[in-house]
């Protein structure tokens, strides 16, 4: 059978990092088993879901390349299906409305916190027939008492609760939404999901899903409860670790590859390979080589993967992704060749390339006061020279500008400083014979004798 996994975020705000992993991990595992990825958008929460945070999410995503193969499915336009779920379990007495109200339960839940007790809905209306007419109700689920709720966790193995610890769930609140653990398994049972693979903070939620699933006789999916993600404090991850939402790190310059990456490594390892293209890893992610600890946010580490990610992308894919305005006589894809050697991310490269984007560059004067005259001695006959040539490659650049330093007793600072800086006006630019081959000879004329 093919492997069907869900991603179901719950539009509530930007999406964070681990939520971003569970995705990644989702749709890896659909690309190794040639299975599909279904994208469900968990808007029941009506309070906290906006449709501004459900834009976000599904943009970070496709700017991921993070595909998927249905949906996305709302569940707020699927409200009819779980309440026909419900009526079933209404009428097979699996299920009961509950006529408390939130007073009640409020005075219910105080008492038992003076007591020092667990609260636990004291299922008053579970038996009653007695039901009052225009009064709200919610629905809950008839939990079965001394029952063994098991089930395998592929990291955590045979995972026991027992009946008994839970209460009547609320499966509809009183506004015929569903709550989230109703709707949830509801889905999975009607989108036939083979794995759910979840953050490890919704294992509490599993037992009660189980009870649902087995209440309607349905197959239970396989279920991977994947660890956190905590900052290097080991505490909960937050903006104060770095962790930034997609889109600032997509505005810090990061390439989508550099973040499946990088949350993929996160958690996930294969042998002791740390960079990896999407291709390699959907051929070789597997659940199995998941680690259960949590894993632990480092944005030095995350900004290494970029710069590596940066050198292997290739030159026409970051010539669109930096759109950037060359100048002519640029030769472009030399000069994202070089730059991309010098960056750790989009916006350096940006940075290093400035000197292809303008023909006049701005040198701050204390560096042009730094030119003396007998650089420009230097400059002046090196430039004559140089123009005299016809260079075929870089190789004969070189030996040239090696040449021309022997003949006139010169050390490489003597030339190569000055130069560098009146034709690119940075310190963070490529070489020396780069630069000669970036700018065409009539490029290089300008800026030099601007100087003289
Ligand atoms: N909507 C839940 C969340 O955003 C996901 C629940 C699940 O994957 O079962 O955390």
């Amino acid at each position: 059978m093919n492997t069907r996994v869900r991603f179901a975020p719950s539009p509530t705000g930007s999406l964070h990092l681990g939520s971003v992993r569970t995705a990644i991990f989702n749709y890896l595992f659909s690309k190794q088993t040639n299975g599909s990825l279904i994208l469900r958008i968990e808007d029941t929460d009506k309070g906290r879901s906006t449709s501004h945070s459900q834009e976000e999410i599904l943009s970070s995503l496709k700017w991921l390349g993070i595909q998927w193969n249905e949906g996305p499915y709302l569940q707020s336009e699927r409200i009819e299906i779980y309440q026909n779920y419900a009526n079933i379990l209404l009428s097979e007495g699996k299920a009961y409305k509950c006529f408390s109200s939130q007073e009640e339960i409020n005075r219910i839940k105080e008492q038992a916190k003076k007591e020092k007790k667990i609260y636990k809905y004291p299922r008053i209306w579970r038996d009653r027939k007695d039901h009052p007419q225009n009064k709200d109700f919610v629905i809950r689920f008839k939990t079965p008492d001394n029952k063994i709720i098991d089930f395998k966790d592929t990291l955590r193995g045979k995972i026991e609760i027992e009946s008994n610890n839970l209460d009547d769930f609320i499966i509809i609140k009183s506004d015929g939404f569903p709550t989230y653990n109703f709707a949830s398994a509801i889905d999975d049972i009607e989108m036939k999901i083979t794995n759910v693979i979840r953050g490890e903070d919704h294992l509490s939620n599993t037992p009660k899903q189980i009870l649902i699933y087995n209440s309607l006789n349905a197959k239970i999916p396989d279920f991977t409860h994947v660890s956190m993600i905590l900052g290097k404090d080991k505490t909960k991850l937050s903006k104060r670790h770095g962790a930034e939402s997609i889109d600032n790190f997509k505005s810090m310059g990061f390439l989508p590859v550099s973040i499946i990456n990088y949350l993929a490594r996160l958690g996930w390892s294969f042998g002791d390979q740390e960079i990896f293209s999407l291709n390699e890893m959907e051929a070789n992610f597997s659940l199995d080589n998941l680690n259960k600890s949590p894993a632990i946010f480092d944005l030095e580490k995350f900004t290494w993967v970029n710069s590596n990610q940066i050198k292997k992308a290739d030159t026409n894919y970051l010539k669109e992704l930096i759109n950037f305005k060359f100048i002519e006589g640029i030769d472009i894809d030399l000069a994202i060749l070089s730059a991309k050697e010098k960056s750790k991310d989009l916006i350096q490269l940006k940075e290093v390339l400035s000197f292809c984007e303008t023909k006049e560059l701005n040198i701050d004067d204390k560096s042009i006061e730094s030119i003396n005259d007998c650089d420009k001695k230097i400059l002046e006959k090196f430039l004559n020279s140089f123009m005299d040539y016809n260079f075929k490659n870089m190789d004969e650049i070189e030996d040239f500008f090696k040449n021309f330093l022997l003949n006139n007793n010169l050390k490489m600072k003597n030339l190569a400083f000055p130069l560098r800086l009146i034709l690119t006006g940075s310190k963070n630019s490529p070489g020396i014979y780069q630069i000669l081959k970036i700018l065409s000879k009539e490029l290089i004329s300008y800026r030099v004798k601007r100087f003289l």
